[in-house]
């Protein structure tokens, strides 16, 4: 299970710029695309070859000071719930201030292990302000530097070793694929979760002010389990403004750490959003598998209907892979159809492949097409095995393979796609040099 690790402070701490250099130094696993490299408040990134997720809590500014506590007390219990790890950043510059002890008193009522982070320790030795923090009550405090990078290292191996080894998670198995939902609101969510559920629906409870985890729905059909976290029911309880919007964000990024499959639901009549990308850009670097769904296809008319395709065509090129269906959630027009794509998206997930197969393979890939020369001699790929499931990952053994073009890489993601016949998920590729 990926780790999530949320950055929790008041405004001006250093949240975001700690945010930048934690994601900026993630090791590309999957080719860029826009969205992930905007400013964004979650992000992926790697620390000793392990993936986790960032999530910045911060960085919105609401005009009243009571409208700031407010809401900063929704992010950082939000973040308690999410989070396996949270790093609560202050200012060493600026010193203890009231708002840190109450957002401290909130972090120590979650039960959650939170990391202490004195931030703007620029100069290294600069400790004079260290007591006061000790007030706090969260043990020793990791001092940082967020622009310089100085003692982030040391607070990040503090953080990786205490959290549980990775492991696929275990809750549900044997229930069938998980399903999750991602897009943006009135895209159709809702509608789409009774129209899959059928009669079965359960009613989802909706109490104002409670913050609620997501809802998970097992049901079965023809005969088959599964389950459906359901996001979709905590837009209605949610108010305006921008608290809001990170909070659904937040509540997605739960439910898409627990799906097996995720179903992008778009809306015919309005596109894709840049929204859309950043979320679809996560569950990428998760490595779920994703199916485009594009909602509320009735009424269309053929020359509308092209142009929605050919714009998210060009859109979602990065998830080529990933099958397409156009639905009417209202009418029920094609739901059971996506179905036959989550079945097989979620047993492809989950393939395991002998060494021996992959290596066959691996030969015939490299015979049809040699890898190039560089500096006079030939990269070599030696073998390689399968790292992990869902996502499936390759590991390559070999020779210079730091310098294997991405070219070369996609040709043998391509070619490897075919041979183990997994055309509809996302495989991950990765390169161990000199052995
Ligand atoms: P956020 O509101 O918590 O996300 O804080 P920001 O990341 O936007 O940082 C607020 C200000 O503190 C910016 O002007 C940053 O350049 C500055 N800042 C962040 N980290 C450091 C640091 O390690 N040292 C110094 N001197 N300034 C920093
Ligand atoms: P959510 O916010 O993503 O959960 O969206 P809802 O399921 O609440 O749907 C938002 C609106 O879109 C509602 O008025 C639905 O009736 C409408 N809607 C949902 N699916 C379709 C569809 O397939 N076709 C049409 N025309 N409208 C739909």
């Amino acid at each position: 299970m990926t780790a999530v690790i949320a950055l929790v402070g008041r405004p001006n701490v250093g949240k975001s710029t700690f945010f930048n250099r934690l994601t900026r130094t993630r090791e590309a696993l999957v080719a860029d695309f826009p969205g992930l490299t905007r400013d964004r408040h979650y992000g992926t990134a790697q620390f000793e070859g392990r993936q986790y997720l960032v999530i910045d809590t911060g960085g919105f500014e609401p005009e009243e000071r009571e409208g700031l506590v407010a809401a900063m007390a929704i992010q950082t219990r939000l973040a308690i719930q999410e989070a396996d790890a949270i790093c609560f950043l202050v200012d060493a510059k600026e010193g203890l201030s009231a708002q840190d002890e109450e957002i401290a008193m909130e972090l120590r009522r979650g039960g959650k292990p939170i990391y202490l982070v004195v931030n703007k320790m620029d100069a290294k030795g600069a400790v004079s302000e260290l007591p006061e923090f000790h007030r706090l009550g969260l043990g020793m405090p990791y001092t940082i530097s967020a622009a310089h990078g100085h003692g982030v290292e040391t607070l990040l191996e503090a953080v990786f070793s205490d959290l549980p080894s990775e492991e696929i998670a275990q809750q549900d198995a044997g229930k069938g694929p998980r399903i999750a939902m991602l897009g943006r609101p009135n895209v159709g969510k809702s509608t789409l979760v009774n129209a899959m559920l059928g009669e079965k629906r359960v009613l989802v409870f909706d109490e104002p002010g409670t913050t609620r985890d997501s809802i998970r729905i097992p049901y079965e059909r023809d005969g088959k389990p599964y389950v459906m976290i359901d996001t979709a029911g905590m837009r209605r309880r949610a108010r305006v403004g921008e608290g809001l919007e990170k909070l659904s964000v937040l509540k997605t990024l739960g439910a898409l750490r627990e799906a097996d499959v995720v179903l992008l639901v778009l809306d015919a009549r309005v596109g894709i959003a840049e929204q859309d990308s950043h979320l679809v850009g996560v569950a990428v670097e998760l490595g779920r598998p994703i199916v485009v769904v594009i909602n509320k296809w009735d009424g269309m008319s053929p020359h509308e209907r092209k142009a929605v395709k050919q714009e998210l065509e060009r859109r979602l090129s990065f998830i080529q892979y990933a099958p397409v269906y156009t639905i009417s959630a209202l009418h029920g027009t094609g739901v059971g159809d996506l179905y036959k794509s989550i079945d097989r998206l979620w047993q492809d997930s989950r393939k395991h492949f002998s060494t021996g197969e992959l290596n066959r393979a691996l030969g015939e890939i490299i015979e049809t097409h040699q890898p190039p020369m560089v500096g006079g001699r030939r990269i070599k790929l030696r073998y390689c095995h399968q790292g992990g499931e869902n996502p499936v990952t390759l590991v390559f053994h070999g020779n210079q393979l730091t310098r294997l073009p991405g070219s070369y890489k996609r040709y043998l993601e391509s070619a490897f796609r075919k041979a183990l016949h997994l055309d509809s998920i996302p495989l991950r590729l990765l390169f161990r040099q000199g052995e």
